[in-house]
C-alpha cells in the first residue's frame, strides 16, 4: 500500500491524481488540500477518507467542518494547514498539484520530512530549485517529475548516466496562436487563449501555453531536474503533442517517449516509479496519424520563452521575478484588466527594473514575489 497526500486536490492535476488513485487499489490517499472549492472537496472527502482535509479560507474550512462533521477528518487552514499535510506521518508521496509560488514551503517541509514529492508545481522548481533539489539529495528523497515532458525525459534517461547526454530535446504544442503575428495577439482575448489545442488544464497554466512562458517554465524546470545547462535544453514546437520530449545521447541516439496527450501516464508513472504500471486508454495508431512534424519557436512573436532563457541564464533571483510577473500578469488578463501582449510586456519591464539576488533565501524568494506584485500593482491601476 502506498499512502499520498495531494495539495491541489481539485484542480486537473488533482483530479487526474485521484482517477489513477481509483484505478490503482493499493494506493492510499491520507490527505487533500485545495484553495476554495468545499464541494468538490466534500465529495473526495466522502470517497476517499483522507485523514486530513486542508481549505486556503478559514471560512472555507469552517464550511467544510460543518459538512463533514459526521466523518472523522481533521479539517485545516491556510500554509499552515498546507505544512501539516506536508509533512503528515501516514504519507510517503506529496504530490504538489497547487498552482504557483505558493508550493515552496510545503515542498520543502516534505522533503525535510523524509517525503518523495511527485511535482507538478513547476512554479517551486522555477524560483527555488537553488534550494530543492540540493536538499532533497541531502535527505535522499526522490523529486518525480510529473510535468509530461519531464516525464518524458525522466522516462527515456531510464538507466543510462546523465553525462551521456547530448542535449534535451523539449517539445511543445506551439499553443493556439502558433503561426501569428505580433500584430495578431494584440487582439486576443480571455476565452481565445483559455482554449489549448491538445492538452485540457487549469486557466494559468493553460495561458502560460498560448504565450510559451509554461515552454520558458519547463525549460527552467528541466535544467534543476536533470542537472543540464541551459544551451543543452532545446524547446521543438511539434504541434500534435505525441512525442511528449527525448533525450539526445552523446552517441547521437535520441530516445524519446511518445503517447496520447494524458496526464494520467505521467502521473502514475511518477508515484510507481520504477514499476510501470498498465494503464487503460486511447493509444497512439501511427496509421491514423500519418504524419507528425517540427518547427523552431519563434520567440519574436512568442517573448515568453525568450524571457525564460534571459531570466534563467541570470539566475539567483531573476527567475522569480519571470515566474511571479508572470502570475500576476496573467491574473490580471483573466480578470481582463489588461490585454493580452500586456502579460509579457509586463515580465520584461519586471526583469529590467529588479536587483539581483544571487543565491535567494526562501524569504528572499518571497519578498522579490511581493516587490514584483507591488511593480505592477503600481503599473496596472
Ligand atoms: P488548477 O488550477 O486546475 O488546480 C489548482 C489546484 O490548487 C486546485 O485544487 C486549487 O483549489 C488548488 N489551490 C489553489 N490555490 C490554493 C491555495 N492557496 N491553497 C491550497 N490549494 C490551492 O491547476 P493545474 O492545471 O492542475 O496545475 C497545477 C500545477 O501543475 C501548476 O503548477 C501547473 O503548472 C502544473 N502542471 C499542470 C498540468 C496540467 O495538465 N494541468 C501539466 C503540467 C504541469
Ligand atoms: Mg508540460
Amino acid at each position: 500500500m502506498k499512502k499520498i497526500a495531494i495539495l491541489g486536490s481539485t484542480g486537473s492535476i488533482g483530479t487526474q491524481t485521484l482517477e489513477v488513485v481509483r484505478a490503482n487499489p493499493d494506493l492510499r490517499v491520507v490527505a487533500l488540500a485545495a484553495g476554495s472549492s468545499v464541494e468538490k472537496m466534500e465529495e473526495q472527502i466522502r470517497e476517499f477518507h483522507p485523514a486530513v482535509a486542508g481549505m486556503w479560507t478559514e471560512e472555507a474550512a469552517a464550511d467544510l467542518r460543518s459538512r463533514v462533521s459526521d466523518l472523522p477528518v481533521k479539517v485545516v487552514a491556510g500554509m499552515e494547514g498546507l505544512l501539516e499535510i506536508a509533512v503528515l506521518e501516514e504519507a510517503q508521496v506529496l504530490v504538489t498539484a497547487i498552482v504557483g509560488m505558493i508550493g515552496i514551503r510545503p515542498t520543502i517541509a516534505a522533503i525535510e520530512a523524509g517525503k518523495d514529492i511527485a511535482l507538478a508545481n513547476k512554479e517551486t522548481l522555477v524560483t527555488a530549485g537553488h534550494i530543492i533539489m540540493p536538499l532533497a539529495k541531502k535527505c535522499g528523497v526522490s523529486i518525480l517529475p510529473v510535468d509530461s515532458e519531464h516525464s518524458a525525459i525522466f522516462q527515456s534517461l531510464n538507466g543510462e548516466p546523465a553525462d551521456k547526454i547530448e542535449k534535451i530535446l523539449l517539445t511543445a504544442s506551439g499553443g493556439p496562436f502558433r503561426g501569428k503575428s505580433r500584430r495578431e495577439l494584440e487582439d486576443i482575448r480571455v476565452e481565445d487563449a483559455l482554449k489549448h489545442p491538445n492538452w485540457s488544464m487549469g486557466r494559468k497554466i493553460t495561458i502560460d501555453s498560448s504565450t510559451l512562458v509554461n515552454k520558458g517554465l519547463e525549460v527552467m524546470e528541466a535544467k534543476w531536474l536533470f542537472d543540464v545547462d541551459l544551451d543543452r535544453i532545446q524547446v521543438v514546437v511539434h504541434p500534435q503533442s505525441i512525442i511528449h520530449s527525448a533525450v539526445q545521447y552523446v552517441d547521437g541516439a535520441i530516445i524519446a517517449q511518445l503517447g496520447t496527450p494524458d496526464m494520467k501516464l505521467p502521473i502514475q508513472y511518477a508515484l510507481f516509479y520504477p514499476d510501470r504500471r498498465p494503464m487503460e486508454g486511447k493509444r497512439v495508431d501511427f496509421f491514423e496519424l500519418g504524419q507528425i512534424t517540427f518547427e523552431k519557436p519563434d520567440m519574436e512573436t512568442f517573448t515568453g520563452l525568450k524571457l525564460a532563457y534571459q531570466a534563467a541564464k541570470a539566475g539567483g533571483s531573476m527567475p522569480t521575478v519571470f515566474n511571479a510577473a508572470n502570475e500576476k500578469a496573467v491574473g490580471l488578463f483573466l480578470d481582463r484588466k489588461i490585454r493580452y501582449p500586456r502579460i509579457t510586456e509586463l515580465i520584461e519591464e519586471c526583469m529590467e527594473h529588479h536587483k539581483l539576488v544571487k543565491e535567494p533565501s526562501v524569504e528572499e524568494i518571497l519578498r522579490t514575489e511581493q516587490e514584483v506584485y507591488e511593480y505592477i500593482a503600481g503599473k496596472v491601476k
